[in-house]
């Protein structure tokens, strides 16, 4: 679960970590309201979507102006000015996609004398099975850049999980971040606050880009990207109040009503699958033969019905949709469940695109025989390769 920056702010000041003050608003009002609680003279007005890159982002609207989803405002005439703007307008930046994302809030926040940008991030590290960190002088800018173009100015720092963070991992982030004296010392004690923030609060992802010093000489996030295990949110009713479904899909909030495991790809051929493996495996041999999935969907192993009937409703529902692909191999489902869920599905909202079904295993036979009788205009196929290249030669032929 990803949430804003002013969320990530809050839940890191809450241990100890240096953020600037700030207040978040819905109202350009509210904005003005915001910005005389803070001292001035510089403010800083922060688009609150759940992607990165606002700041080189650019904005559909031209009422929004041309400045971007970041703005240092030098008044608090302009901290309005800038709200009125932004808020309501679309930002398109590298990672929201060209649709961008609507812009509903802002973090009006106390503005930062920058002497240096630096970056920080944390995960989980699947190599080591350790909490790693990632810390480099080049921050402000884009990160994957810097790996890709110089990657000799990327540092991990792994904590062994038994020890958590030695004086030994503070020395070695002062000297990837090329920080002396205090400074070290502020970034070691800085390190140690991070690891239990994200130990404790089971987050799965923390990016300080840019992590600062100020001219005055102290260490501050000025940016934070957080987010966390879902599979750990019930160990914390505080943070998965955080939650904000409308920056969130809405085919896969809808899946999830449903504890399917459903999430949303650029491709045009629907997937629905038993098993998380044959489900890769299903996307890769959609891939080979020259398309790709809209989707990554497991129904699991003892889906209902209705389980399938709204697994099939989400994909059918999605406009890329152009094929689907139902592969279902029984053992625990059973073929005939499927079918049904398919029948029940299409019944229910018809069915605009060709369909191919391969179903193997448990009640088989009983599964193939409910198709036929349906009437359904379904193309049936023998084994998973058979299934793919018909899905694919079915969605090339739409295509023209
Ligand atoms: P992002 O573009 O989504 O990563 O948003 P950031 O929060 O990282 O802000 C983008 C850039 O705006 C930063 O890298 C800074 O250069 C600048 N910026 C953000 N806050 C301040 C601030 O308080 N003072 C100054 N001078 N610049 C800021
Ligand atoms: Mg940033």
């Amino acid at each position: 679960m990803n949430i804003h920056e002013y969320q990530a702010k809050a839940v890191l000041k809450s241990f100890g970590v240096p953020v600037s003050k700030g207040v978040p608003v819905v109202k350009a009002e509210e904005a003005e309201a915001a910005a005389r609680q803070l001292p001035g003279p510089l403010w800083v007005v922060k688009s609150q979507i759940h992607a990165g890159g606002r700041g080189k982002g650019k904005f559909k609207e031209a009422k929004a102006g041309d400045k971007g989803g970041v703005r240092l405002a030098k008044s608090v005439d302009e901290v309005k000015e800038f709200a009125e703007q932004m808020l309501g307008s679309t930002l398109v930046t590298i990672q929201t996609g060209p649709a961008g994302k609507q812009v509903n809030r802002l973090y009006i926040e106390d503005g930062s004398d920058i002497s240096r940008e630096l970056y920080l991030s944390a995960l989980v590290d699947r190599t080591t099975s350790r909490v790693s960190f990632v810390a480099s002088t080049e921050g402000g800018m884009d990160i994957e850049e810097v790996a890709h173009k110089t990657p000799e100015k990327l540092h991990t720092i792994s904590v062994d999980p038994a020890t958590g963070i030695m004086p030994h991992h503070g020395r070695a982030l002062a000297e990837a971040l090329d920080l002396q004296g205090d400074l070290a010392k502020s970034a070691a004690k800085l390190l140690g606050q991070l690891f239990t923030a994200f130990v404790s609060t089971d987050m799965e992802m923390l990016e300080i880009n840019p992590l600062i010093v100020t001219k005055s000489g102290e260490l501050r996030c000025l940016d934070a990207k957080v987010s966390f295990d879902n599979n750990a949110l019930f160990r914390h009713p505080d943070i998965a109040e955080l939650r904000d479904e409308t920056e969130e899909d809405a085919k896969e909030i809808e899946a999830s009503k449903y504890d399917l495991n459903y999430i949303t790809l650029d491709g045009t051929i629907g997937c629905m699958v038993n098993g998380a493996g044959l489900a890769m495996a299903t996307m890769d041999i959609i891939k080979l033969y020259g398309e790709a999935p809209a989707n990554f969907l497991d129904v699991g192993g003892g889906a209902t019905k209705e389980k399938v009937t709204a697994a099939f409703k989400i994909i059918t529902a999605d406009p890329n949709v152009k094929g689907i692909l139902v592969n279902i191999f029984g053992g625990i489902m059973r073929c005939d469940v499927i079918a049904e869920g398919v029948i029940a599905a299409v019944k229910d909202v018809g069915l605009q695109v060709p369909l191919v079904v391969r179903l193997e295993g448990t009640n088989v036979e009983l599964g193939k025989k409910i198709i036929r009788d349906s009437g359904l205009n379904v193309i049936p196929a023998d084994d998973l390769d058979d299934a793919a290249q018909k899905v694919v030669a079915a969605v090339k032929a739409a295509k023209g």
